[in-house]
């Protein structure tokens, strides 16, 4: 079993995710969070707002439709554009990606490949079904987005966003206008997305039903000035160029300055996100080693693209894309005004009317989680148990509230202070089974901190604190339990 599956069971049992309707057959691709990974969630989607909105300048947010009607999608390409080869089995019917099986089988990239070009060279090598050998069938062409119809008699087709990203653009003008931005300025948008993937596997990390966390970043393409490059220049990432990945060399690590000046990124503010993005996620707990941006090659590149670099997360399958960081160039602002007939341009401040240029960072929630509990997880050969040592910032609860002994008015103080941190932060009590159970459980679920209330707190009103890391404990007051809690949280 992978250490991914090993989380995936682990995350079952204790009610942290699990599979949709998982009472009737299932459909898989789907997944409901329960209340430790709902919290988790908020949490993770909370620091990302905190990080990427909140502490930075001329940057907005909305919160869109997930279903849009279809011309929205003739426009942005995803009608003609969103579409994966597939095969299926002529015996056991099984259905695979067509460019996938060549490239394992081959080892030769066949992106842009045409569907005759695909079927004849499963063909020519042979390539036959991987379950049970069978012949597999002429590759045909089919498009990930879900479709649906709007109005009871129909006929007016819809699809649900296969991602945030259009609905920043068809309201940008709106936006723009209402919120008094000015270049360079960015719109965020947190929510879901919908793709019919074909084989959704590795649990969190590809699958139908998911939430994007995405920044279209509009500048001036005759002035990309970063005013907060400075910031972060001298700031280490690791890439892996195009060059490494041709003569099979490995990524360099590099500061944002060089890998600009070397042209090895296409300006300053993609370099500025990735900057960000790679201490993001180091402050979730994934290593540096485990991180990368891949420079996408030429021929995974949208034709329109001024340069797209995958942030890359090592999984014990392989990386993984995790953030696509895209320069869009003006392509979707252009194509809704085609497609609209309305004028999208805007004006800068020395009066130039402009389509504005995008930078898109676009963050998958559920593949930063799947990375999040796979770096964070410790198994059992440590403790006895296994547990999470998830940052403070995305624990579900900052601390666990406990008697000492279910008995001698233990249980009631252990309540009041329970009720007097509740409102404020999230806490959580407990008060069955050993104590060393319920630190044990407590780790289980990643609770950084578990306060206890024992006899010594009847006489002076003070209490221990265990660290969930070090297993350490202090005694403070009662009263400095709020401040405690809120230096650790909020600074
Ligand atoms: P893309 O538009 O394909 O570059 O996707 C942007 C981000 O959305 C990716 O980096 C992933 O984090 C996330 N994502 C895309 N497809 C899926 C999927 N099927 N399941 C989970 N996350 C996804």
């Amino acid at each position: 079993m992978t250490k991914l599956e090993d989380i995936q069971n682990v995350c079952l049992r204790r009610g942290i995710v699990f599979p949709t309707a998982e009472i009737y057959p299932n459909i898989s691709g789907f997944f409901d969070y329960g209340t430790i990974g709902t919290l988790i969630k908020r949490k993770l989607i909370e620091y990302w707002r905190e990080f990427f909105v909140k502490n930075e300048n001329n940057i907005v947010e909305i919160d869109g439709s997930t279903v849009l009607p279809e011309n929205v999608f003739k426009a942005s390409g995803h009608l003609k554009g969103f579409v994966d080869p597939i095969t299926q089995c002529k015996k056991c019917k099984s259905i695979y990606r067509a460019d996938h099986l060549i490239e394992e089988k081959t080892k030769k990239f066949v992106e842009g490949k045409s569907e005759k070009e695909l079927t004849s060279i499963i063909k020519k090598e042979k390539i036959r079904c991987p379950k049970c050998n069978g012949e597999l069938g002429n590759v045909r062409i089919f498009n990930l987005m879900l479709k649906t119809e709007i109005s009871p008699i129909g006929g007016q087709t819809a699809y649900l966003r296969p991602e945030t990203a259009q609905n920043i653009f068809t309201s940008f003008q709106r936006v723009f206008r209402t919120a008094r931005l000015k270049l360079p300025c960015g719109i965020a948008q947190i929510g879901h997305s919908f793709r019919n993937e074909i084989s959704p596997r590795h649990f969190l990390v590809r699958v139908r039903e998911f939430n994007q966390m995405e920044i279209e970043w509009f500048f001036d393409p005759e002035d990309d000035k970063c005013p907060e490059f400075d910031k972060i220049k001298d700031k280490e990432i690791i890439i892996l160029t195009r060059e490494a990945q041709m003569k099979n060399k490995k990524e360099i690590k590099i500061t944002a300055e060089k890998a600009v000046k070397r042209k090895i990124l296409p300006n300053k503010w993609m370099a500025y996100f990735l900057v960000k993005e790679f201490e993001f996620y180091k402050s979730l707990g994934i290593p540096e080693h485990a991180l990368r941006f891949r420079h996408m090659l030429l021929e995974e590149t949208p034709h329109y693209s001024k340069g797209n670099f995958d942030l890359e997360i090592k999984f014990d399958f392989g990386w993984k894309e995790t953030i696509g960081n895209s320069f869009r160039t003006d392509y979707d602002l252009r194509n809704h005004m085609k497609y609209s007939k309305q004028d999208l341009t805007i004006r800068t401040d020395d009066g130039k009317k402009i389509i504005p240029n995008v930078i898109e960072p676009s963050f998958g929630v559920e593949r930063t989680l799947a990375a999040v509990l796979l770096y964070n997880f410790k198994d059992e050969k440590e403790r006895g148990w296994a547990w999470f040592k998830f940052p403070v910032k995305i624990a579900p609860y900052i601390s666990a509230i406990f008697p000492l002994v279910n008995k001698d008015k233990l249980p009631e103080k252990a309540r009041k202070v329970f009720e007097k941190l509740k409102g404020k932060f999230d806490v959580f009590y407990d008060e069955s089974g050993s104590i060393g159970r319920r630190y044990a459980r407590a780790d289980e679920i990643g609770i950084p901190f578990a306060v206890t209330i024992d006899y010594q707190t009847l006489e002076d009103n003070t209490v221990t604190i265990r660290n969930r890391d070090t297993k350490k404990q202090i005694r403070i007051p009662i009263d400095d339990l709020k401040e405690f809690f809120e230096r650790i949280l909020f600074i």
